[in-house]
């Protein structure tokens, strides 16, 4: 691309890049260069060299997954974005698509040459659908440029691309559950095997997250070891998408060096917390990561430097969820825990009766009606969550685990003090603002 940093959000944000102007940024030259210049080995080789992951949550290597697409596969083949974001403070790819949905488009086509597919979707929540009617008349506008359909920019290859928007329920953002909802099915996550050999309606699929894919053109414009060397750490590469939301001076969205510290983000980035508040811990990747204890305000922000604190610990989706010293963390996992309760496919028994449990605890806690033996009941609980059938429920008991291990005490007040001993606090805050 014509110009290098940041990648992919463009100044200012609050505005979409038209095709127009994001071909003048040097959007598409990836296209072109991969369409004449390119075999699909070529693609996923570059893709792997650059150490793309993941940005969806799992951190799983880009171009590995697409190399599970053997030369010799079945066709029809499928490419799909996850643009089913619904994890509670995670709203990285509602900015992308608002502000730069050509990116997402472009990483389609680049996917969906190194898979040879055929089809493609853009699976998206419903509630964005001001970026769905974006994504609409993106998809529009490539369509007449002759950057989808037939023979794209005169080549033999050809792409259809479909948005579809979700009915709405989180599970459906799980790869598998995803592909059962685009089939017209419940979206139990209950496929067996790698989605590259059986995916949707049982042919080869790629599913990857839409930031992940928006990422593809400028690693094939300017290649992997530019995109590894962005990286501010040395197992890292690239840039990345971090939110950064609670009580925090300016809340958003930034595009940073994957290792970036968490105090950088947080200070520098989202202005450092509110007169008033302190920065007591964050959910450094979403409703679906441990809380991280005080002593990690300088981590790098990456998934090997949370992954090596071990204890469960996650990088995730990369959305910091900021919590301030007057917040009650048994209310901020009581708050989670409904969530995930509600969202619970129901397939296995884990999930559908574990998380309503780990709710009624936190709420009796939360409520004053706490006992001793509540302590062990939630850590016991959130432990057997390990064993549900996919990453949902896991992910779900996260928060709890590391309330129950790292901020222990919060829960001992309740108990001690037969209530919220934040809810005084509180109320002060609100008399003395008036
Ligand atoms: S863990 Fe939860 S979401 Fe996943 S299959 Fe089991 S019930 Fe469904």
């Amino acid at each position: 691309m014509a110009s290098q940093q940041p990648l992919i959000l463009q100044k200012p944000l609050d505005q979409t890049l038209s095709l127009k102007e994001y071909r003048r940024l040097g959007g598409y030259e990836a296209l072109n260069k991969v369409l004449k210049a390119y075999t699909p080995q070529q693609v996923v080789q570059t893709v792997m060299d650059s150490g793309l992951r993941g940005l969806g949550g799992a951190g799983f290597p880009t171009g590995r997954k697409w190399s599970f697409i053997k030369k010799e596969a079945p066709f029809p083949r499928y490419i799909i974005a996850n643009t089913d974001e619904m994890e509670p403070g995670t709203y990285k790819d509602r900015l992308l698509i608002q502000h730069n949905p050509q990116a997402l488009i472009e990483g389609l086509i680049i996917g969906g040459f190194a898979a040879s597919a055929e089809k493609g979707y853009i699976f998206i929540r419903p509630a964005y659908e001001q970026g769905a009617r974006i994504l609409e008349k993106a998809l529009e506008e490539a369509r007449q440029a002759g950057l989808l359909g037939k023979n794209i920019l005169g080549s033999s290859y050809s792409l259809d691309l479909v948005l579809h928007r979700s009915a709405g329920r989180y599970i459906c953002g799980e790869a598998k559950g995803l592909v059962h909802a685009l089939e017209g099915k419940r979206p139990h996550p209950n496929i067996e095997g790698h989605l590259a050999g059986e995916g949707l309606w049982g042919q080869p699929t790629i599913v990857n997250n839409t930031e992940t894919l928006s990422y593809v053109p400028s690693i094939l414009n300017n290649g992997p070891e530019w995109f590894q060397n962005l990286a501010r750490s040395n197992t890292a590469a690239g840039h990345k998408i971090y939110s950064v939301s609670g009580r925090v001076r300016r809340p958003g969205c930034v595009e940073l060096p994957f290792g970036t510290p968490l105090c950088e983000i947080i200070e520098d980035q989202a202005g450092g917390m509110q007169p008033g508040y302190e920065y007591k811990t964050c959910l450094p990747g979403g409703a679906s990561t441990r809380f991280l204890p005080k002593q990690h305000y300088a981590i790098e922000m990456d998934f090997d430097s949370l992954a090596r604190l071990g204890h469960g610990h996650r990088f995730g989706t990369g959305s910091i969820i900021v919590f301030d010293h007057k917040t009650c963390l048994v209310g901020a996992a009581l708050n989670l825990i409904q969530f995930f309760a509600r969202e619970s496919c129901g397939f296995c028994t884990p999930c559908r009766e574990g998380l309503p449990y780990l709710r009624d605890l936190l709420r009796r806690i939360e409520e004053g009606d706490g006992k001793d033996e509540d302590l062990p009941a939630l850590k016991s609980m959130a432990g057997h969550l390990s064993h549900a059938y996919c990453a949902f429920a896991p992910g779900a008991a996260a928060p709890v685990l590391s309330l129950v291990e790292d901020f222990r005490e919060e829960i001992q007040e309740h108990i001690a003090q037969k209530g919220c001993p934040f809810r005084q606090d509180f109320q002060d805050g609100q008399e003395n603002s008036h």
